[in-house]
């Protein structure tokens, strides 16, 4: 029989990996709720027709990308893309707009495309997702990217700073667009990708951001939207900039940086990190005042952006010690002390202490070797001998301290470590 795999682009996490998984779960909760974003776990699956709808049906992701297959009665089936479409028809479907004005959402899971699998990019990824529907002003705008910076920071990401653009609005859009396109029907099209001649006429701010490096070249002098948006939109943007200006914020206009999609409006961003090079960008989002709308809803704006947590772990890389350390491990040396030990180490957890218990019979060299292994602070000696005078070795790790008490007192020693972890915790020592 063949060996079972996994099907292609698709990974197991195992710790520490998984770990960051969580870690980077749990600020994101801790960060994003500071801010009234809440949960909201919608279905990974959805009807295709969302995405075609909420995606745009000439995008390559729902052209080209998208896990769709029939059910079992023939509907058409996709699993999510991206996070986005999915929040959107639940605010929607829930009239949510008639309960509160202003609706934020935090979103994480796994996203799914099908790519061609390579480092940092796989065929199931995950996201972290917010979403800020109904307000339009530009604190929103500010609020958003002061957020995701601050989480970034949290999770032990530096080096961050943020590029950002204006993409007008449906009023002013078709201005520029046409001094963009008159300005692009000059270039000769032979220096421009295939990609670039077909988008010149259907998609021309779509050349702004094309990678290759003639066509950057070619659209180096291209007339830049700011320059030619509505003064609502030159005001927005202008009170969004001043905010970041305050705060502190690092960072750069970028006019290249376009979307592709007509409900995309006004605040576009990216954060990049300068620890992954030039292509660093680690999150991105911005407005889409018309996407509800288009999908059926009422006329409210919305801003969000999207976080590939695949590629911030591979930043974090080895960063192990950002993950919790047991606080014990115990370690029993003789089949007669288990039962014992395994109470024992019930009250230690009962404590709030955390850590794991060696079963069966061990020599004391051995044991010693798996709790350094597991990083615990603390191990906890049973053997014969201790079970005879009903007291417990304790051994500090990393100073190699030892001492021993009865095991009668083990909740009040657990006690006291318990307290003395939240303290460091307090203090940033520990986390
Ligand atoms: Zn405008
Ligand atoms: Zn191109």
């Amino acid at each position: 029989m063949s060996k079972l795999q996994t099907v292609k682009g698709f990974a197991d996490l195992f710790a520490p990996l998984s770990g960051l998984y969580t870690l980077m779960e749990d600020t994101a909760r801790r960060v994003f709720g500071a801010y009234g974003y809440r949960e909201l776990r919608t279905p990974i699956m959805e009807r295709t027709e969302l995405f075609q709808r909420g995606i745009g049906a000439e995008t390559d992701i729902v052209q080209k990308e998208m896990y769709t297959f029939p059910d079992r009665k023939g509907r058409s089936l996709t699993l999510r893309p991206e996070a986005t479409a999915g929040v959107m028809r639940a605010y929607i479907e829930n009239n949510l707009h008639a309960r509160e004005q202003v609706s934020r959402f935090f979103t994480c899971g796994p996203m799914f495309r099908y790519e061609r699998p390579q480092k940092g990019r796989m065929r199931q990824f995950h996201q972290l997702n917010c979403e800020c529907l109904g307000a339009e002003e530009p604190q929103v705008d500010a609020e958003v990217v002061l957020m995701l910076l601050l989480f970034l920071e949290e999770i032990g990401l530096d080096g961050l700073s943020a590029e950002i653009n204006t993409l007008g609005c449906r009023e002013c859009r078709p201005t520029y667009r046409k001094a963009l396109t008159d300005f692009l029907r000059r270039i000769d099209p032979a220096t421009l990708c295939e990609d670039c001649r077909r988008r010149v006429e259907i998609n021309p701010m779509r050349l702004l951001d094309c990678k290759v490096p003639s066509c950057r070249e070619q659209t180096d002098g291209a007339p830049q939207i700011r320059d030619h948006v509505c003064a609502g939109c030159s005001a927005h943007f202008d009170t969004v900039l001043a905010i970041l200006d305050k705060e502190r914020v690092d960072y750069i206009l970028n006019p290249r940086l376009v979307r592709g999609l007509d409900y995309y409006s006004r605040t576009t961003f990216e954060i990049v990190s300068a620890s992954i090079g030039a292509q660093g960008s680690v999150a991105g989002g911005g407005r889409y005042d018309g996407l509800v709308k288009d999908l059926g809803g009422p006329d409210v704006p919305g801003i969000g952006f999207a976080c590939g947590m695949e590629r911030l772990a591979l930043m974090l890389g080895d960063k192990e010690s950002l993950l919790p350390r047991p606080d014990f491990y115990f370690a029993v040396l003789d089949e007669a002390a288990s039962d014992t030990a395994l109470h024992a180490a019930q009250t230690l957890r009962k404590a709030r202490l955390a850590g794991e218990m060696s079963f069966g019979a061990g020599s004391l060299k051995s044991r010693l070797r798996q709790a350094s292994r597991s990083n615990a602070e603390y191990c906890l000696i049973l053997g014969g001998a201790e079970l005879e005078a009903q007291k417990v070795v304790v051994k500090h790790m990393d100073s190699g301290e030892q001492a021993e008490i009865p095991l009668t007192t083990l909740a009040d020693w657990a006690e006291i470590r318990f307290e003395d972890k939240m303290e460091r915790g307090r203090k940033g020592g520990c986390r």
